[in-house]
């Protein structure tokens, strides 16, 4: 459903009965497939990470009884649609994160 006037001004998919939300691709590495586990017990399975992420998305909803919006980052391994991992935000530890990151990137580049 589109927005409504009554709508946030982020909201770009207003839910029903009643509630602003919205979500964002923010960071996609293109792969379609997962990658093939190194075999158990070997030295590469040492040094694996359990899950390789392929795309991650910010979403965003809020209701009439939300008094801040409700925002989750929701990462997923490569072409799937459903994520492994939600990691919950408010718009401070947002900004925090923004910040730090921009900070620490300010070094590398
Ligand atoms: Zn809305």
């Amino acid at each position: 459903m589109s927005a409504t006037s009554t709508c946030k001004s982020w909201c770009t998919d207003h839910q029903e009965p009643n509630e602003c939300y919205t979500e964002y691709v923010i960071y996609d590495n293109g792969v379609d497939e997962r990658r093939t586990p190194p075999a158990p017990g070997s030295m590469a399975a040492l040094f694996d990470y359990p899950k390789d992420i392929g795309w991650i998305k910010f979403c965003a909803g809020q209701d009439e009884e939300d008094e801040q919006p409700v925002m989750d980052l929701h990462f997923f391994e490569p072409g799937d649609v459903e994520p492994i991992v939600r990691l919950p935000l408010d718009t401070n530890v947002i900004k925090g994160l923004h910040s730090e990151l921009g900070a620490l990137l300010i070094n590398f580049s």
